[in-house]
């Protein structure tokens, strides 16, 4: 369903509601996780980091608890992606997943030894407001982010900032499924869109290699369907990557649009 984006009760509401078509549905009772944008706060408790805004500042565990009866596990979005893939997915069988979802933003999160590793300020893995690195002239200072930082990974690397950058340049506004059919069909304009894109994701995921050097990358969201990014940008990682050597595999989601969902559902044993 769309997300009730101005309404925080009615996402509440929403929520709940599909829980009970679902058990309903299959006259059982089960255990509820939840993926969520941003991250509840160990501090206060509360959604913070959301860029559905609407979220930010409550007890969404609590509040959703309360409505369903149960205690509510919620992680971040990324985070459960990740452990989705590391539990049977594109990351079965590797010790660190670094995952990342490339959709209206850009978040990412990390599983470590098959389960979702936050971090005390619950961030860990969140580089897509780390500034792009390397950034050429023309990129300084870039875009305003939503978080308040200027030139912000997530503002050249997700779907947004795709469509923002072909739209700077081409001087017209399309999203980026359209822009990759221009491309494979030769428009300059989006063939160059594409390439700056693939540059600047290798170029971001470099600094986690050089970080964290996980044992895989895996993608998700609208942008990880683009098949040319698993050429384009592995080829280019060891232009970056300290020593120049970039054995990393970054592949797709295995369980797509589903996985945080999934990742979700294994917050619980
Ligand atoms: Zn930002």
């Amino acid at each position: 369903m769309d997300t009730p984006a101005a309404s925080y009760d009615a996402i509440v509401a929403t929520l709940a509601g599909l829980v009970n078509e679902a058990e309903a549905a299959l006259g059982q009772r089960g255990t509820v996780g939840v993926g969520i944008p941003g991250t509840i706060s160990a501090r206060t408790g509360l959604v913070k980091n959301a860029n559905s805004t609407a979220l930010n500042g409550h007890p969404l565990d609590r509040d959703l608890g309360r409505a369903l009866g149960r205690e509510v596990r919620c992680q971040n979005d990324a985070n459960c992606l990740a452990l989705s893939e590391a539990v049977d997915g594109a990351g079965a069988g590797r010790r660190v997943v670094f995952a990342a979802i490339l959709g209206t933003g850009c978040g990412a999160g990390l599983a470590l030894a098959g389960r979702p590793w936050a971090g005390p300020n619950l961030v860990a893995g969140e580089w897509g407001h780390n500034p792009l690195p390397w950034a050429t002239p023309d990129e300084f200072p870039g875009p305003a982010c939503w978080c308040g930082k200027t030139g912000c990974i997530e503002t050249w690397i997700s779907g947004t900032g795709f469509a923002d950058d072909y739209a700077r340049a081409a001087g017209v506004r399309l999203i980026g499924e359209q822009i990759v059919a221009r491309a494979r069909q030769g428009e300059a304009a989006a063939r160059d869109a594409l390439e700056r894109y693939a540059n600047r994701l290798a170029r971001a995921l470099a600094h986690v290699v050089n970080l964290l050097d996980p044992d895989v990358i895996v993608l998700g969201g609208g942008l990880s369907n683009v098949d040319e990014l698993y050429e384009m940008v592995p080829a280019q990682l060891a232009n970056y990557v300290f020593g120049g050597e970039a054995e990393t595999p970054v592949v797709r989601s295995q369980h797509g649009d589903s996985s945080g969902v999934r990742g979700a559902a294994w917050l619980w044993d």
